[in-house]
């Protein structure tokens, strides 16, 4: 179980680290999402990330850390290039900010 506060810090750490320019990027927590763990709006006018409430109920501090790191190489990768998706690009970016670099590495998360 991990909590919306302990998301939103791992969340605003990493938005501190790696896009410091774009702290309006909201977080939501969605109760309804559960075909994917996470993800991530990559709309130049509406950048945010969406987390599953139960995944955040069911799985370890651990895998909800790589789910919201994984949104957040996908906001890189798009600010990069204007576009993301799971080639060779986004998964060194996704070593750059410490997401495991694959689609799913838990379950589905886009
Ligand atoms: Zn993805």
């Amino acid at each position: 179980m991990v909590t919306k506060e302990q998301v939103q810090k791992i969340f605003d750490t990493a938005i501190e680290k790696h896009l410091p320019r774009y702290k309006f990027i909201k977080l939501y927590f969605n109760g309804r999402l559960k075909k994917v763990l996470g993800r991530a709006h990559l709309n130049v006018l509406n950048m945010s990330v969406e987390m599953s409430l139960s995944h955040m109920e069911k799985d370890t501090y651990e895998q909800v850390r790589d789910t919201v790191l994984h949104e957040i190489a996908h906001l890189v990768d798009f600010i990069r290039r204007g576009k993301s998706n799971h080639d060779s690009v986004w998964r060194a970016v996704a070593v750059e900010v410490g997401a495991a670099p694959r689609a799913s590495k838990f379950l589905k998360n886009s």
